[in-house]
C-alpha cells in the first residue's frame, strides 16, 4: 500500500452498526479483513477513499483482462459468463417484465448490450469514465447514467421510479451497502423488484483456495456475504426476499443470487 492511497476507517460495521468487537480473518498486503462478532458480517474496516477508487482502482481496470490468461481459463470464464448472463436474463424476464430498470455500479454498460429492448437502462457509478461510457450507450435505449456514489441515487433519481434494479458484482464493492440498499428502496415503484449477485463467502471454494479464492480483492471486495448477513441487510433495509433458494445460494458457487421487493 503506496503512502499517497488516502483512507478511510469503517470502524462501525456496515450491516448491525457496532463499533467493538471485530475478529482478524486475514491480511492481504496491508488490508485487513475482519468478522463482526455481533452480526458475523465481513468487511474491510479500511478502505481507500471514493475518490482513489475513481482512479486508482476504477472497476473497470481490474476488470480489464490480463493479457496472459491461459486459454483453458478464457474458455471457463466465457462458459461462466454465458451462465451469468442468461441467469441474470431468466431473472428480469420473471419479475421485472419490462420498464425503467436501474443499474447500480453499472460500468461502461455493457451489461445491458445482452438485454432485451424492452428494458430502459439507467447507470449510476463511480467512476467517471465509466459513467460517461454508459451515458452515451444509455441514451440511446432511452435511458442515461450518472456518476455520482450510490448512496446518492435517491437524491438523484426521486422516488418510485424504477420497476427493477440490478446489483450485479457491485454490493461487494460498497462502502454504505445498507445505507444504498435503504435509498434504493424509495426509488423502486411499490412492485420493484432488486436483482442482487455478489461472491458467496460461505462457498466451499474461499475455504479450499484461501487467499486465492477469487472472491478476494483488495482493496475493492469491501464487503463479504454469507447467505445469512445478505438476507439479514436486504431484509434490515426494507425489503422481503421473494427469491433465495438453495439453488440461488450452493456452498459450491462463488457466487449467489438473489431478488427482493421493497416491503
Ligand atoms: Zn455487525
Amino acid at each position: 500500500m503506496g503512502n499517497d492511497i488516502k483512507l478511510k476507517n469503517r470502524q462501525k460495521c456496515p450491516l448491525c452498526g457496532s463499533g467493538s468487537n471485530k475478529n482478524s480473518i486475514l491480511y492481504f498486503e496491508s488490508w485487513e479483513l475482519v468478522e463482526c462478532s455481533e452480526c458475523s458480517f465481513v468487511f474491510m474496516p479500511v478502505v481507500p477513499v471514493y475518490e482513489m477508487m475513481k482512479e486508482e482502482f476504477a472497476w473497470e481496470k481490474n476488470f480489464a483482462p490480463s493479457k496472459d490468461i491461459r486459454m483453458s481459463k478464457k474458455i471457463r470464464r466465457s462458459i461462466k459468463s454465458l451462465i451469468k448472463r442468461n441467469k441474470l436474463l431468466y431473472l428480469l424476464n420473471k419479475f421485472i417484465k419490462n420498464g425503467e430498470v436501474l443499474d447500480i455500479g453499472c460500468g461502461s454498460g455493457v451489461k445491458f448490450n445482452e438485454i432485451p429492448h424492452n428494458y430502459i437502462p439507467y447507470g449510476i457509478d463511480i467512476s467517471k469514465k465509466s459513467a460517461l461510457e454508459a451515458k452515451i450507450n444509455f441514451e440511446k435505449r432511452g435511458g442515461t447514467a450518472i456518476c455520482a456514489p450510490a448512496t446518492d441515487v435517491l437524491k438523484e433519481y426521486g422516488q418510485s421510479k424504477f420497476k427493477g434494479a440490478i446489483l450485479r458484482s457491485y454490493l461487494e464493492h460498497e462502502h454504505y451497502p445498507f445505507e444504498v440498499l435503504e435509498g434504493l428502496r424509495e426509488t423502486l415503484t411499490s412492485n420493484g423488484s432488486i436483482i442482487i449477485k455478489v461472491p458467496n463467502y460461505a462457498s466451499v471454494n474461499r475455504k479450499i483456495r484461501g487467499k486465492n479464492w477469487c472472491g478476494y480483492r483488495f482493496p475493492d471486495h469491501v464487503n463479504q456475504f454469507t447467505p445469512y448477513t445478505l438476507e439479514k441487510i436486504v431484509i434490515k433495509a426494507g425489503y422481503k426476499i421473494i427469491k433465495f433458494n438453495y439453488l440461488d445460494k450452493q456452498i459450491t458457487s462463488d457466487n449467489m443470487w438473489m431478488v427482493a421487493q421493497p416491503i
